[in-house]
């Protein structure tokens, strides 16, 4: 069994349901399921019996067991799912879903942990444990939709997701095939708009030429340093794609009107938040097609960082501004429960 429910295209779920002497017209009633966050037959009451209990001999349907979720007093809503069959059958990932007023954006993990190893990074401080399949990355989006079908909000936030974002556990582009996987399928099959999903990624340069041509969405880099000897420190594959290789790959990557790349900058107290730091994002920036979003440090016990403070980030944050470069400051969200990637596992892995 290789199709999965979460990303099977409506012809292949008709085929599928033809060789098995199904009607073809009861792939749509599926779908519409599936579009809904439900993986699970046994909750899609149109069908007949038989065929509810049939479909997970025949497709993948939930991939997943929701092992822990946490809610936020901010709605922020966590949750630590547990693979239940396939390869990486047992193994864990987290999922965030971060609601606002008018949107929802689901933050989803591309890998089992990460290989990189960004020694401020709580995902990197854990060892790396395989890639997920575009199957099992899109089922995640799947499962918050159905969790708050489910369980709405009741703080006035938006129950409905509206953004992903490709920032959780792993590096994005060292799992492309899982990558490109999910991103045809929300992009086809789900029909999520381009403009709608982002994919992160510490600087794999091959990648991110790949994704422009593949799947123009838009794009992330966690830079959090504008120095070679910096960021060899603090994302060691800018070892092997430094700096000028990529510039090269951004100044590449095309870009509709109107659309930015955003440069992620962790705040990290005296290591990158100091005077020369600021002159050298203010030289590497791309001022007319990137924007520089910088982040509140989130603490985890793993790490020897401490997050720059609030007046800092404000004082760096203006710096910036006065040198024209469109800069934001990204909202803590989440904290009382643990939200930066790779949080929760650790925490409940070392009880
Ligand atoms: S910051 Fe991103 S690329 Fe670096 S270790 Fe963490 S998850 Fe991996």
């Amino acid at each position: 069994m290789t199709a999965g429910l979460a990303t099977i295209p409506l012809a292949a779920l008709q085929a599928l349901l033809r060789q098995r002497g199904q009607p073809a017209w009861r792939a749509k009633q599926i779908l519409d399921w599936r579009n809904k966050g439900v993986l699970d037959p046994a909750a899609m009451r149109n069908l007949p019996a038989a065929l509810r209990a049939a479909l997970p001999e025949w497709l993948r349907c939930d991939p997943f067991t929701c092992v822990a979720r946490q809610q936020s007093v901010d709605g922020t809503r966590k949750y630590l799912l547990q693979l239940n069959s396939g390869n990486n059958a047992g193994k864990r990932i987290e999922t965030v879903y971060i609601p606002e007023r008018e949107r929802g954006t689901v933050c989803i993990s591309s890998q089992i942990g990460c290989p990189l190893d960004c020694p401020f990074c709580c995902t990197g401080s854990q060892p790396f444990d395989g890639n997920l399949t575009g199957d099992e990355i899109v089922a995640q989006l799947l499962h918050v939709m159905d969790d708050l079908r489910r369980h709405p909000l009741d703080n006035g936030a938006s129950n409905r997701v509206t953004h992903v974002v490709f920032m959780g556990m792993g590096e994005p582009m060292s799992n492309e095939r899982g990558l490109h996987a999910a991103l045809k399928a929300l992009l086809e099959a789900l029909g999520i708009s381009r403009r709608r999903i982002t994919v992160s990624t510490s600087g794999l340069v091959h990648g991110i030429a790949r994704l422009g041509k593949s799947y123009p969405v838009n794009l992330a880099i966690s830079l959090h340093a504008a120095s070679n000897p910096l960021r060899d420190r603090l994302v060691p594959i800018n070892r092997t794609f430094d700096l000028t290789r990529l510039r090269a790959s951004l100044d590449d990557f095309p870009l509709p009107a109107q659309r930015h790349i955003t440069l992620e900058y962790v705040m990290l107290a005296g290591v990158n938040d100091r005077p020369e730091d600021i002159e050298a994002l203010a030289a590497f920036v791309n001022r007319r097609r990137e924007r520089v979003n910088l982040i509140r440090y989130n603490p985890h016990p793993a790490s020897h960082f401490t997050g720059s403070s609030s007046a800092q980030i404000d004082a760096f944050a203006h710096q910036l501004t006065a040198r024209g470069i469109r800069t934001t400051v990204r909202r803590s969200r989440g904290d009382d429960i643990m939200a930066a990637c790779g949080q929760l596992n650790s925490v409940l892995e070392s009880r």
